[in-house]
């Protein structure tokens, strides 16, 4: 921008040459040359991607100051001035050139056509046109002693001039992007406009112009070089959104509207006549016309918007369902009424986080859209809404359905079950969904009960039941519910205390050799002891501690704990103490990226041997793969054992023997009931044995309580085995003393073994 200094110092110099000299007039036509060449370079030199516009505009210029040379030749070489010449065809000619360049900035600057801007304009054309006409051109055309070319050539410079600065009006409508190039741009064109009005004002009015009025065109030119110059000259072209309607533009739209009213003043207050009646009429009825279409226009778009606002405050943007204010107004209307007892079906999509963090945002979302076209289709038709993130509801209103028929939570579930059946395909990855559902209604006994925020509130508490029932548990809301969730959350409440002032503590329960019941492996698990409550079982908070985090914390602290414990014994019993330790280890914790190090950091930390530590995990927390199967093959890289716990009541799918790096598996108590030869049961534990066996993994039974299971799993070929049987879980002192007996038995019966 430096040149920009030499540039006004032209300018300033030209004014300082003596007036009417030859040197003050080449001046002016040099500059303009200069001007009008350094556009033609700019666009050459900067590429920009809307060269043609540019082009216009240089040619634009180029033409006005052909004009310029023309007229100083006439002026100094023939020292004559004439009116109209032939440089007035080169300046004339020059504005359609302009026009056209600027009216392609206009349309390449917006989004889309929008009429405010259009319409503004033409309020401004109309307002300054009136002007125009009132004191430039009718005074010329009325003056019956000038030749009809002459004024007709003197009128086309103001008409010219309304025009262009009702293209720079609308110009500052198009966007709201103001570069340097832009500003330049808009200045240069209001100089040449106010040039070419104080010249038109002086000659008309005082037959007279002052040479010092060409400043404002030279500046106009170098300032219209300016723009194509500066590197943001490129991005005068680019589209850009509508300026928001600025307080000047409506201070321009009043004053401009105040034109006509303010003539007739003026015309009363001076009654000079100089106002032409008809013309102010015309002009009056157009502002008017043009007011009401921008009105029209404005109410419209309000409309427009407002219906937009309702539309989206009711709607999810994602998939176009209805949301759950919709719901809730849906609810509330459907509640007043006699005899509707609406069925409420929250769908809530297990594991839908790992899809979004697994493929993006964008897969996530559309997953979301295929699943609700998937539930659309549920007969008999319901309203469908997008509750939460990953929540979905099902309004149903058994009186619509064939004879009022009372549904039941599974012809409810059924059919939805079977819609989420099928994986979805989207964008190339077949997605398999999983839902946990819970059904909520009012009993006919309980109309008090009836309003939407508890029924909303009773699916809530029955997907939460559900959901912790494992993936695609199904609940149906019943009063119990309530206490459980209360207790839940008192549990909740409790745990961080009773993490903080030590409420915890870990048993012990022996893992035995069926051969000769020796004590070969002790399994770790935790008892919260609070100072009101008494014991609580881990049944009772360890699913409370998932649901919150803290597990993390507190199978941290378990792990920690139990190998210190069993490096201790190791100390005090030496043989005797046990050979391995157990540890119960939840998918919240597989989940955490760091787990694997917080494993390795308890080893060195105790100096206990990693073959020693045996993480027990569930089928359920690994079958999703993902980081928690990485974590558990890191953890087995250090040399910890991994133990697939409950097994049989989970996935159980053989594929996760392969996946996994499982080491043991425990038979969930469950199936170690009687087992007669030849319960279903007693089938399944037998026939584990040379899956077992063939993956060389060890097995340890579960829940063993009676001698006589002992004997049938013995006789079945199982070596380990884990029960009241063989000892309950007790405190560390407890097993300490387990263990200092069983090794003055064993000593008292076999001597030699000691
Ligand atoms: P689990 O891992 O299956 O632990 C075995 C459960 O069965 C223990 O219940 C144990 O007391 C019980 N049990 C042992 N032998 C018998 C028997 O012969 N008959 C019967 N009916 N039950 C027997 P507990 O201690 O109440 O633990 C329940 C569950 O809590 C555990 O099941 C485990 O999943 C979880 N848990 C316990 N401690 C921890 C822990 O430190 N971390 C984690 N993540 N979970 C834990
Ligand atoms: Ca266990
Ligand atoms: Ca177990």
């Amino acid at each position: 921008m430096l040149w920009l200094v030499p540039a006004v110092a032209a300018v300033g110099g030209y004014l300082l040459l003596p007036a009417d000299s030859v040197a003050r007039s080449v001046a002016y036509d040099v500059i303009g040359l200069v001007s009008a060449l350094m556009i033609a370079v700019a666009v050459r030199r900067r590429r920009p991607s809307q060269p043609a516009l540019w082009w216009w505009m240089a040619a634009g210029q180029a033409v006005w100051v052909l004009g310029d040379v023309l007229y100083s030749v006439y002026d100094k070489v023939f020292h004559v001035a004439p009116f109209p010449s032939p440089a007035d065809v080169f300046y004339l000619a020059s504005y359609p050139l302009t026009l056209a360049g600027l009216a392609m900035v206009v349309r390449t600057r917006r989004r889309a056509f929008d009429s405010a801007g259009l319409l503004d304009a033409g309020i401004v054309v109309t307002g300054l046109g009136l002007l125009s006409w009132t004191f430039l051109i009718r005074p010329v055309l009325d003056d019956a002693a000038t030749p009809l070319t002459t004024r007709l050539v003197a009128v086309a410079y103001p008409v010219a001039d309304v025009l262009i600065l009702g293209m720079l009006a609308w110009l500052l409508t198009t966007s709201a992007v103001r570069t340097a190039s832009f500003r330049f741009l808009v200045t240069a064109v209001v100089l040449l406009l106010i040039s070419d009005v104080a010249y038109g004002v002086a000659t008309t009015l005082f037959t007279y112009s002052p040479s010092v009025l060409d400043a404002g065109w030279l500046l106009s030119y170098v300032l219209w070089a300016a723009a194509a110059w500066h590197p943001s000259m490129r991005r005068l072209g680019e589209p850009g959104e509508a300026p928001a309607i600025s307080r000047g533009r409506q201070l321009a739209l009043g004053v401009t509207m105040l034109i006509t009213p303010g003539l007739l003043v003026a015309q009363g207050v001076t009654g000079d006549g100089q106002v032409d009646w008809l013309a102010a009429a015309i002009g009056g009825v157009i502002l008017c016309l043009l007011s009401l279409a921008r009105y029209t226009g404005l109410v419209r778009s309000l409309q427009r918007q407002s219906s937009r606002l309702a539309e989206m405050a009711l709607h999810d943007d994602v998939t176009g369902l209805s949301n759950r204010r919709a719901l809730e107004q849906r609810l509330t209307h459907l509640l007043t009424e006699p005899g509707r007892h609406p069925h409420l079906v929250v769908i809530d999509l297990d594991g839908f986080d790992q899809v979004d963090n697994r493929y993006g945002r964008a897969i996530g979302d559309a997953l979301l859209v295929a699943v609700a076209d998937r539930l659309g289709t549920y007969e008999p038709a319901g309203m469908l809404t997008r509750i939460g993130g990953n929540e979905f509801a099902l309004l149903l209103d058994p009186t619509d359905q064939p004879a009022g028929r009372q549904a039941d939570v599974e012809t409810i579930v059924a059919p939805l079950r079977q819609l989420l059946a099928e994986p979805f395909s989207v964008a190339g990855h077949a997605l398999l969904v999983q839902a946990s559902i819970g059904v909520a209604g009012f009993a006919v006994a309980e109309p008090t009960a009836m309003n939407p925020v508890e029924l909303l509130r009773r699916a809530d508490v029955a997907v939460h039941a559900a959901r912790q029932h494992g993936t695609g548990g199904v609940m149906a809301y019943h009063p119990q519910l309530d206490e459980k969730a209360d207790e839940q959350a008192r549990i909740g409440a409790a745990l961080r205390a009773g993490l903080d002032t030590e409420q915890f503590t870990v048993f012990y329960q022996p893992i035995v050799d069926l051969a000769d019941d020796r004590l070969v492996a002790v399994e770790a698990l935790v008892r919260w002891q609070h100072p009101i409550w008494g014991v609580v079982g881990p049944d009772s908070f360890i699913p409370v501690a998932e649901a919150n985090g803290l597990i993390v914390e507190l199978g941290g602290w378990v792990l920690q704990q139990a190998c210190a414990q069993a490096v201790r014994w190791d100390a005090d019993l030496a043989d005797a103490a046990p050979g391995r330790i157990s540890v119960n280890v939840s998918a919240r914790q597989l989940a955490e990226p760091g787990f694997a190090q917080t494993v390795a950091a308890v080893l060195t930390r105790t100096g206990l041997a990693a073959h020693r530590l045996t993480l027990e995990v569930t089928e359920t927390a690994v079958f999703g793969g993902g980081q928690a199967l990485g974590t558990l093959w890191a953890v087995h890289d250090l040399g910890v054992r991994v133990a697939l716990d409950d097994f049989g009541t989970g996935h159980s799918s053989l594929g996760l023997l392969r996946d996994c790096p499982v080491d043991v598996l425990k038979i969930d108590k469950s199936f170690v009931g009687e087992l007669t030869d030849g319960d279903r049961d007693s089938v399944i534990v037998a026939g584990l044995i040379p899956i077992i066996e063939g993956l060389g993994l060890d097995a340890v039974a579960e829940g063993v309580e009676h001698a006589a299971q002992a004997a049938q799993l013995r006789r079945y070929g199982y070596r380990l085995a884990q029960g009241y049987l063989f000892g309950r879980p007790m405190a560390a002192d407890d097993m300490h003393r387990h263990l200092t007996h069983q090794r003055v038995a064993r000593r008292r019966l076999d001597p030699a073994a000691a």
